[in-house]
């Protein structure tokens, strides 16, 4: 069997390859293995799902959506309190524990 991009051999391959990503929701539509060899489905992870996951709406739709990654983590959210004069706030989400809300020493405003 050969890697369907690189054409080298891949009958030793150890990775499938998820048409859609598998942090994006995608559990059912992958590829056999050795479809795509380690090689290229290291490269495509590393530089573009990986960068693509990282981009804020991506990040937004699944922590809106409850989308977990391979971990069964859902990715937190950043918001804002304004009336307490708190600012930036990381919410978060857990299938078990439900949402919480963190708030970073940096976002609490110094009164005096
Ligand atoms: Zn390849």
């Amino acid at each position: 069997m050969k890697c369907i991009f690189c054409q080298l051999p891949s009958h030793d391959s150890k990775s499938v390859e998820h048409v859609v990503p598998e942090s994006l929701g995608n559990k059912t539509l992958i590829l056999a293995r050795g479809v795509v060899c380690d090689g290229c489905n290291n490269y495509f992870a590393r530089k573009i799902e990986g960068p693509l996951l990282e981009m804020p709406f991506f990040k937004q739709t699944r922590h809106r959506l409850s989308v977990t990654n391979k971990k069964g983590r859902i990715p937190p959210n950043k918001g804002v309190i304004v009336d307490a004069g708190i600012g930036e706030v990381i919410i978060t989400k857990d299938k078990n524990a439900g949402e919480g809300v963190t708030i970073p020493d940096k976002s609490i405003e110094k009164k005096y």
